[in-house]
């Protein structure tokens, strides 16, 4: 029997073609992140080998067991909510955080990053549905926090990142996109030093066509390569 994660990055990677052509978008300015919390080591080496090379991990602990054990030649971008405490865990082991949401993690990471010798690519976390439940910061403080990190010298600020709230119905995740485009344009306008903002990452398995054709560059796609989780 062919390999279900090679076919399914197969199937998924036509989905981008497509979705991109719908959109007049270049495939090629889609990344593909494989999403691979509680995936073990042995399942994601067979994404590797389909060609992944961008992987995500929501969990600190979990992170620091797999990604030692994968070796060299992967980009790991750290997608889940980081308390401040885990920091020292975190920046020697991912290139990209996703979940800036505060200053106070902004400038922990620059810290420690600093000490490494390190620079750390950056995105800002937006709770563009306005959900108490869910980490992000509120639109209308992503400016402010911006200026402020764009300050930290071992951190490069590369766009935004999202997570609407959840629908059975992809469309309705739409107009959350949308929005997010909207207020990476209008941090664009600020021209702010050190803060490029070409990255929107935005995009699961159930949206992320929907995603790419509002510009998504950087889709997190779980469940479709590796199949359903277990109940955490
Ligand atoms: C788990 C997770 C994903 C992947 O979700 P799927 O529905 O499995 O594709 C993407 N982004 C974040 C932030 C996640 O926590």
């Amino acid at each position: 029997m062919a390999d279900p994660i090679a076919a399914n990055i197969d199937h998924i990677r036509e989905r981008i073609a497509r979705a991109a052509r719908r959109a007049g978008r270049k495939e090629e300015s889609i990344r593909l992140m494989a999403v691979s919390k509680t995936v073990e080591p042995a399942r994601v080496r067979q994404a590797v080998e389909a060609g992944i090379r961008i992987f995500g991990e929501n969990y600190v602990q979990e992170a620091r067991e797999k990604i030692p054990a994968l070796g060299p030649g992967i980009e790991w971008h750290m997608i889940g909510h980081l308390q401040t405490n885990k920091v020292k865990y975190v920046v020697p082991l991912f290139d990209w955080i996703h979940s800036v949401d505060r200053i106070e993690l902004a400038g922990e990471l620059d810290r420690r990053a600093g000490k490494l010798g390190r620079t750390l690519n950056i995105l800002i976390e937006v709770n563009v549905g306005g959900e108490a439940s869910k980490s992000g910061a509120p639109p209308q403080d992503v400016p402010a926090l911006i200026r402020d990190a764009a300050l930290l010298p071992h951190l490069r600020i590369r766009g935004l990142m999202t997570m609407p709230p959840y629908s059975e119905n992809p469309e309705d995740a739409r107009p959350y996109f949308v929005s997010l485009v909207k207020l990476r344009d209008a941090i664009r306008a600020l021209a702010i030093d050190n803060v490029s903002m070409d990255e929107l990452s935005m995009g699961m398995t159930d949206d992320f066509e929907v995603a790419i054709e509002e510009g998504a560059t950087i889709i997190r796609v779980g469940r479709a390569i590796f199949g359903q989780r277990p109940a955490r």
